[in-house]
């Protein structure tokens, strides 16, 4: 099946539902009755297995031709999840521009249990090699990043991960199965803030991972059992519905989204636009292989930390709110909201300074979003 037929029947077949319910029924039950000893119908517990939730893993996998994928409370629940896999004295290289929850949970959580973190900008392949030593067991990496929208190339790190048995670890939120599919690319493990643009209404938390490797699979199962941060069924339902749609938004939102970039490129107070659509920017030929389309994220840089705020405040239709990848337009104001836990040195060397915010292109009509941002940026 092509991607659009998967983004709405990737969930169908799940399990047995005799009904002939064309929606997925929401199975908002904990447990399961059996038979007799030994005897199930093959869901025992919803911590485990639960047929919403399972319907939603089979679309995401699907779509990010995986074979197996487990549905998180929360983006963070599965990155969380994930790093379980790994041991006190394993090292962990992750792409320095990243989700700032992701860096915080690496340095205040992962680095407490001993695992060793560094942080390398994986665009620069020479970088990462030097980086690589014989206790490095996982490389993870955004791309687009995040704030940045700089470009990792995908296959040509897992050329340099796997002859050494260091997994690979794409967060894929920012461009979704949709537009890019790492797995494929050499990836041993998908993450995703399902949270974003799979839901993509703004209305609720979800994460997920997908790999295609048997035993990392069991490894996760086992995990995901034992900690507990499940989706719930109601969430899980909300996320499948969400991703029925999840193609029509991508192709809006990035039409948009181009436009966008291209009226902030041509203003005065804009000083440089981030988006990995635009030809010429570092990266562009990388995406231009390993990705069917830019998303719709774009970050930009005014002339004055005095006009950010202003901008946040004048703003009308564009909500001044954290998160992305929804149908509404957000702006983000990273240094005080997604980063602010990066010291501000460090943000200030990666460009994420006080003159730097981040739209989430919605699919309101790009006319009405220009004239929003025109009033709110014009001097
Ligand atoms: N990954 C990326 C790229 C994100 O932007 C976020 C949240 O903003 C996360 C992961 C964490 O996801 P969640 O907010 O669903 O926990």
């Amino acid at each position: 099946m092509k991607k659009d037929t998967l983004c709405v029947h990737g969930g169908d077949g799940a399990f047995d539902e005799r009904t002939g319910a064309v929606s997925v029924p929401i199975y908002q039950s904990a447990t399961f009755k059996h038979i007799g000893p030994e005897q199930s119908t093959g869901f025992d517990y919803s911590r485990m297995l639960n047929p919403t939730r399972l319907a939603l893993e089979k679309a995401v996998a699907a779509l990010e031709e995986g074979d197996f994928a487990l549905a998180f409370s929360s983006g963070m629940a599965a990155v969380a999840c994930v790093l379980e896999l790994f041991s006190p004295g394993d090292e962990v290289i992750a792409s320095d521009d990243l989700y700032g929850g992701i860096i915080r949970l690496l340095r205040h959580v992962s680095e407490k249990n001993g695992l060793k973190v560094s942080f390398v900008d994986t665009s620069k392949l020479d970088l990462l090699k030097k980086a690589v030593s014989s206790k490095t067991k996982a490389v993870f990496i955004e791309t687009p990043s995040n704030p940045m929208m700089k470009i990792t190339d995908i296959r040509a790190v897992s050329e340099i991960t796997k002859p050494l048995g260091i997994k690979l670890i794409v967060d894929n939120t920012f461009l979704t199965p949709y537009y890019q599919k790492p797995l494929v690319l050499g990836a041993d493990m998908v993450i995703h803030s399902g949270t974003k643009f799979l839901g993509g209404h703004n209305d609720t938390l979800a994460g997920l991972v997908v790999s295609n490797d048997k035993a990392t699979a069991e490894k996760l199962a086992f995990l995901y059992k034992t900690i507990g941060a499940c989706l719930s069924p109601f969430d899980s339902w909300l996320i499948l519905r969400g991703i029925k749609t999840l193609g029509l938004r991508m192709e809006k939102q990035q039409k948009n989204a181009l436009k966008i970039a291209e009226f902030l490129s041509s203003l005065k107070e804009v000083k440089k636009v981030l988006y990995a659509g635009l030809q010429g920017r570092p990266g562009y030929d990388i995406m231009k292989k390993q990705a069917s389309g830019f998303g719709s994220m774009i970050s930009f840089e005014v002339d004055t930390a005095e006009r950010v705020r202003d901008v946040l405040r004048k703003v009308k239709l564009i909500s001044f709110a954290e998160s992305l990848g929804g149908v509404d337009t957000l702006i983000t104001y990273p240094s005080l909201q997604t980063h602010a836990d990066v010291p501000k040195p460090e943000r200030d060397a990666r460009g994420i300074n006080d003159r730097l915010l981040r739209l989430s292109v919605g699919i309101e009509d790009a006319e009405d979003l220009i004239e929003d941002l025109r009033q709110a940026l014009e001097a």
